[in-house]
């Protein structure tokens, strides 16, 4: 029988009646005689609450009992669901992680899927069972331990096991209807996109639009699963959602296909660095040891052998990036004459696939910008988006006059 893997987020099983809901909709699917896999996540809120007091209890924490506790929010509803799936008549059965086995990397609270062998739920397909319900987010280490993919992992796990069984689909149920064009909160004229490309929803999703863990997407990519974000409180509908698929399955695109924002970036510059071969790894290096995800780079043209160097990076992470430059300098390994951070910036980007083939968005984009008066601080370009750094308190403006210069409210 095809497969079929359907994950619910923790807003579509927050209550036993929410449970219901999703599992009236699995039915569904189980009537038109597909075999199930449904993963789900913890009740909403609930990892928060139990990361709350594993920091309370131990500030300092053994990364293999923060996986034992966080892990057990998706335990509980794995179990729920399957009681609820009984309950409709539909044979169902729940598996923890490590019951499958979901094989990952000892990375705690990090972890990487390796592998997910199909023989066991197999086998229970074969004895009847429509429905195998699998808590998300959590596996296996090599050393037995259980462990966790980082939060929001249960997208991963789903896109994971759709791979592993050659699921048909990946359905993803959430709180929003699908992907949105922007932050429909930013712009009322944000539109539902009925399709995006992996590529595009793997750079939006890395910009911080937090409909998918940038993990699940690449994923789907590299094993062609298509994936369906849509929202379980909606009519079902095989069109509902947005469909994240390869781009050869769109027909029509436009050349910008989504603006994104993030609000917490901040701009480090290096004031007066000797500009000398070497310089850029002597700096870059121990900020990359330091777990700094450096984003955007830009270099000053050098005068009499000095340079300034700004960078952008996460704001929670400008003093560790202060204190690892700091160090390299009484090392002696760089020196600088001072090293400003401004954290009032905001990142905005506009992303599409049709860039490849289009020359003149970033003209527009920066005509765009200068029309409304703001100025662009530092500026980063791929194959497939335009990303500036600006003051944060332009940043709606930003989105807004983009999606409209954009025409991104109008279908291709
Ligand atoms: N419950 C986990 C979290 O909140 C995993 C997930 O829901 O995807 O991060
Ligand atoms: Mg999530």
């Amino acid at each position: 029988m095809p497969v079929l893997v359907m994950k619910f987020g923790g807003t579509s099983v927050a209550s036993l009646d929410r449970i219901r809901r999703a599992a009236k909709r699995v039915g569904v699917e189980v009537a038109k005689g597909y075999d199930v896999i449904v993963i789900v996540s913890a009740m909403s809120g609930k990892t928060n609450e139990l990361v709350g007091w594993v920091n309370e209890t131990s500030p300092l924490f053994d990364a293999r009992e923060y996986d034992a506790v966080v892990s057990s929010g998706e335990v509980v509803t794995a179990g729920l669901m399957a009681l609820t799936l009984q309950e409709m008549d539909v044979p169902a059965r729940s598996w923890q992680g490590w019951q499958v086995p979901v094989r990952t990397t000892s990375a705690h609270s990090a972890a990487r899927i390796e592998e997910i062998p199909t023989s066991n739920i197999i086998a229970k397909f074969d004895e009847g069972m429509r429905v195998a319900v699998v808590a998300g987010f959590q596996g296996i280490s090599p050393e037995g331990r259980v462990t966790t993919l980082g939060r929001g992992g249960s997208d991963t796990t789903a896109v994971a096991f759709a791979a592993a069984f050659g699921a048909e689909r990946c359905d993803i149920y959430t709180d929003v209807d699908g992907v949105y064009t922007t932050d429909p909160r930013i712009a009322a004229k944000a539109r539902k996109l009925d399709r995006i490309a992996f590529e595009e929803m793997l750079e939006l999703a890395s910009l911080g639009a937090k409909v998918l863990q940038t993990r699940s997407v690449e994923l789907a990519m590299r094993y062609n699963v298509k994936l369906r974000v849509l929202s379980s409180f909606e009519e079902q509908s095989d069109e509902a959602g947005t469909l994240v698929c390869a781009e050869e399955e769109i027909m029509e695109s436009n050349v910008v296909n989504g603006i994104a924002y993030s609000r917490d970036e901040a701009k480090m510059t290096l004031i007066s660095v000797a500009d000398r071969p070497g310089i850029a790894a002597a700096i870059f290096g121990p900020l990359s040891e330091a777990g700094v995800n450096v984003d955007m780079i830009v270099q000053n043209i050098s005068e009499e052998g000095r340079t300034d160097m700004t960078f952008s990076c996460p704001t929670d992470q400008v003093l560790r990036a202060e204190k690892a430059l700091d160090a390299a300098r009484v090392r002696g390994d760089i020196n600088y004459h001072d090293l400003v951070a401004d954290t009032d910036v905001a990142k905005v980007s506009a992303v599409g696939i049709g860039m490849r083939s289009q020359s003149g968005v970033a003209a527009q984009m920066f005509r765009t910008l200068s029309d409304e008066g703001v100025n662009i601080k530092v500026i980063a370009t791929s194959e497939i988006k335009i990303s500036v750094l600006i003051d944060r308190k332009y940043m709606e403006l930003a989105v807004q006059a983009l999606h409209d210069a954009f025409e991104l409210e109008r279908t291709a």
